[in-house]
């Protein structure tokens, strides 16, 4: 059983020029043909990775191929529970990747908690904290449900409708606020989300609010620690 994320409205990015239009169709199939996947084997999901990706069901086929960093992915696989710690790394992991980006849920913990829904140490559904643009449901899914869930993917992407990464950039204060009341007002990543929803000109009336005031707040002292130490390092070197 997949789930798409419905939680906050997609909206599809307006093409007026016709030669734009044709570029755009000619990227989207581009893209849903050649996906790079790194998949974070979080929970149990995990297992049916390896005869999803070899020769029994040969996920290449599909143009989708396993990718080692961040970096060089285009989609994020949570493969289960996730755990409150490692949830940390999965936000920064998926703020390090180049847009277009999409994450994709395996198993029934990540759309709801599943059998750990009343446990202290997991969080529960994964599209609080980021966009998810497909679940595959299951305890846990079998390879075919997950090669069925790749290729909804791939022909969301062709049709121009996988844009949950914009979300992330219009939505970022819903994100952020989701993320302090898990971990503290004091989060932070290494990413500046404002700057690249600038960037890519996605920035809305709710990508900065009350939660990212108190981020900025947090990054302040850092700013005057990292004056004061050019401060000192620029009078060391008149001395
Ligand atoms: S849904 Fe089942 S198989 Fe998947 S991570 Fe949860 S407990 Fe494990």
């Amino acid at each position: 059983m997949k789930r798409k994320d419905i939680s906050i409205p997609v909206e599809q990015p307006k093409r007026s020029n016709p030669l734009a239009n044709v570029f755009d169709e000619l990227m989207d199939f581009c893209r849903s043909r050649s996906m790079f996947m790194l998949h974070y084997c979080t929970g149990c999901g995990a297992i049916e990775l390896p005869p999803a990706m070899t020769s029994r069901f040969d996920m290449e086929r599909l143009g989708i191929q396993p990718m080692v960093t961040p970096r060089q992915a285009d989609i994020l696989l949570i493969t289960g529970y996730v755990s409150i710690k490692t949830l940390k790394r999965v936000i920064m992991t998926y703020e390090q990747m180049a847009s277009p980006k999409y994450v994709v849920g395996i198993c029934s913990c990540t759309v709801n908690g599943g059998m750990y829904w009343q446990s202290y140490a997991t969080a529960k559904v994964l599209k609080d904290y980021l966009p998810v643009d497909i679940y595959i449901a299951g305890c846990m899914p079998r390879p075919e449900a997950v090669i069925e869930g790749l290729r909804e993917l791939m022909s969301d992407i062709k049709q121009g409708k996988a844009n949950s990464w914009q979300r992330y950039y219009k939505n970022y204060d819903y994100y952020l606020g989701n993320q302090q009341k898990l971990f503290g007002d004091n989060w932070q990543t290494p990413t500046d989300i404002i700057a690249e929803a600038r960037h890519y000109n996605l920035i809305s009336e709710q990508t900065e609010g009350k939660h990212t005031a108190v981020l900025q707040q947090h990054q302040k002292p850092l700013e005057a620690f990292e004056a004061r130490l050019k401060h000192q390092q620029g009078q060391a070197r008149e001395q």
